[in-house]
């Protein structure tokens, strides 16, 4: 194979790779910033169940405060309506105790409502708490691995740009000038051709004479449709091909074994 054309298919390899890795690397703040966010959620609904918590526990002070206050004024109204002189002024009192009497039935209901709620909150929270301390934990090794990944890319493209270095200073000026043009404005530059006698890349059919010249892999030859320079990859020995091989190969095998015979006899 002509040596240039080798080089170039081996620094399309290395092109290729080196992309694939700038991608991977550039992608990866992205990633973390993702998890970031996951976690900052968990954080966040932990935080609301303990809000919510706080605001139940300041409510049910104030309703025992409220109930307090209620069982004042009635031993107050039951000390005054010892002394009271008239049936009316007693009707009135007791109308106030009963009064107070169902407040405080009120506030009792309104406490059990939030007893019952809390043990929902808890059970929220707990869950919450859970949530939050796993996904620190997947947050920490998802960053570990995340670092590491970035560390090793990194490597490999340092040994991927000594590779391209050391090709690219070996290939005649002119091929590698357009192999440049034609990586910059397709994304490939080089492309294999196979027996159906097209370029892989953009399908167009070659002419009968270029595809000779393409099987020889002997110059740098391009495609007259995307430009790119195609070399071409011998198809793979047919499969029916192989199986004879083998096929006349085992028993062959087999009869040469002397063990089996010397133990029959
Ligand atoms: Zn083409």
């Amino acid at each position: 194979m002509n040596s240039d054309l080798q080089k170039l298919i081996d620094l399309q390899v290395v092109d290729a790779r080196i992309a694939a890795l700038k991608a991977e690397v550039a992608a990866l703040p992205q990633q973390v910033a993702q998890i970031e966010a996951k976690l900052a959620g968990s954080k966040a609904q932990l935080e609301a169940a303990q809000a919510g918590m706080k605001a139940d526990e300041i409510a049910r002070r104030k309703h025992e405060s409220d109930i307090k206050d209620q069982q004042e004024k009635i031993s107050k109204y039951r000390d005054q309506s010892l002394k009271v002189k008239t049936n009316d002024e007693y009707r009135a009192l007791n109308h106030e105790i009963q009064f107070a009497e169902s407040e405080i039935q009120k506030l009792e209901d309104k406490i059990l409502e939030i007893m019952v709620a809390t043990d929902a909150r808890k059970e929220a929270m707990k869950q919450a708490e859970a949530a939050l301390k796993a996904d620190t934990a997947a947050n920490e090794k998802e960053k570990d691995h995340a670092r590491a990944q970035t560390a090793e890319d990194e490597k490999q493209l340092a040994e991927l740009s000594a590779t391209r270095k050391e090709l690219r200073s070996s290939v005649a000026e002119e091929a590698l000038n357009h192999y440049d043009r034609v990586l910059k404005l397709r994304g490939s530059a080089t492309a294999p051709v196979h027996e159906d006698e097209s370029c892989s890349a953009c399908r167009v059919r070659l002419r009968p004479q270029v595809f000779q010249e393409v099987t020889s892999n002997e110059q740098i030859i391009t495609c007259f449709y995307c430009n790119r320079i195609l070399y071409y990859v011998p198809p793979p020995p047919k499969a029916e091909e192989e199986a004879a091989k083998s096929g006349k190969a085992k028993p062959a095998k087999e009869e040469s074994v002397e063990g089996d015979e010397a133990a029959a006899q």
